[in-house]
């Protein structure tokens, strides 16, 4: 029984099934947009880049990635990343402004069509997209959804943002922290906007959706807080100094979740026996969500055990702050913050 059907949920019940269970999906509403999610491997962790070169040969089975250059941007001082991938460090980028002061690492990113992939593996899994609360009954989970109980001798909580108030309604407890993202999407033309970029000086990242067709957004808010004010106009500006003039068409509210850690969680609920958990996807679910969901359901079927990231080694860590939490897969906030 896997409750929540975005990245986490499917591909953890595509593997389940592919390991030979029977696999029932209760997936609430696909929240995804239609471009494109961005799937980089110039991440600080080798541990996130083996899951996201994982990730991107699974997407392979179902589409065909787009490729853009990757560009981070960082100050001159730092003491720059150690790359496992091939890499150009750079004084100019054609079509972006770059200071005396700075430098580029120039990489390959993947756009991958999670929209499209989530909602076939939905139709060929069966997902039905009401939505359901989790029940622990004589040490036991299940699920109650569209008025029934679905008993399962596995139930796998996927729900996203949703994880810990589902988890806390059951009288559980996780390790995990619901948070706000935004993105603006923008009209733009010209060379600078071909790149995904991660301008860790300025603090925004962004990357092309479709031709002529940008989306741009920056860190973290509270959960129903909802954006600043101004913040495309101040989304804007930043964009202006480092590309050029853009014209904002729409700002997307969008919810993500960590773990203390900075990054996700996966594994056996340590309080029940039949209750396993997948989250805290961060702002990088489409890199290390369906590498994590095989290595979830491998662990499942008592097979090969992954160490990382096992939901039990943070039940001491509950009460974190979101947005204070340095992001693993973002550069800016992991070698800044040390430097
Ligand atoms: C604006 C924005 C831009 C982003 N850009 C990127 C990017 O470029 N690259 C990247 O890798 N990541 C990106 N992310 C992060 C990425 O979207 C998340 O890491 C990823 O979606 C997390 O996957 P998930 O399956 O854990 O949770 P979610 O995607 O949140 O999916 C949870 C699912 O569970 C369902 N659900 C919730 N409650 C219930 C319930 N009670 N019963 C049943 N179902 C329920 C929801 O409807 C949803 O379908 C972005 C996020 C945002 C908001």
């Amino acid at each position: 029984m896997v409750l929540g059907g975005g990245i986490a949920g499917v591909f953890t019940a595509y593997f389940l099934r592919e390991l030979g269970f029977d696999v029932v999906g209760v997936g609430g509403d696909v929240a995804y947009p239609l471009t494109s999610l961005v799937l980089t491997l110039s991440m600080p962790y080798g541990e996130d880049v083996e899951l996201a070169k994982e990730s991107l040969e699974i997407y392979r089975k179902f589409v065909q990635p787009r490729e853009v250059t990757s560009v981070d941007i960082f100050p001159r001082w730092v003491t720059l990343p150690k790359l496992e991938v091939p890499h150009e460090v750079t004084d100019s980028v054609e079509g972006l402004r770059l200071g005396p002061d700075e430098v580029a690492v120039l990489t390959r990113d993947y756009l991958i069509p999670v929209r499209k992939v989530v909602n076939r593996l939905r139709r060929e899994l069966g997902f039905a997209s009401s939505y359901g609360f989790l029940k622990v009954e004589d040490g036991k989970a299940y699920v109650v959804a569209e008025g029934r109980r679905i008993a399962g001798d596995v139930v796998v909580l996927a729900a996203g943002y949703n994880n810990r108030a589902l988890a806390e309604k059951a009288g559980l407890r996780l390790p995990l922290q619901p948070y706000e993202c935004y993105a603006v999407a923008y009209a733009a033309w010209g060379k600078g906007w071909r790149y995904s970029v991660g301008d860790h000086v300025l603090g925004w990242y962004g990357r092309p959706i479709a031709p002529f067709m940008y989306v741009a957004g920056d860190g973290c808010g509270r959960y129903g807080q909802g954006p600043p004010a101004n913040y495309v106009e101040k989304m804007t500006n930043l964009l202006r100094q480092r590309i050029g003039a853009a014209l904002p068409l729409g700002l997307r509210v969008g919810y993500c979740e960590v773990g203390p850690h900075g990054g996700p969680v996966y594994g056996k609920h340590p309080d029940v026996d039949n209750l396993y958990v997948i989250g805290g996807l961060d702002g990088y679910g489409s890199m290390v969500g369906p590498s994590l969901a095989k290595r979830l359901a491998d662990l499942i079927a008592g097979r090969e055990e992954f160490d990382e990231f096992k939901v039990e080694r943070y039940m001491a860590h509950m009460d974190f702050d979101p947005c204070a939490v340095s992001e693993r897969h973002d550069w800016g906030s992991v070698i800044l913050r040390k430097a």
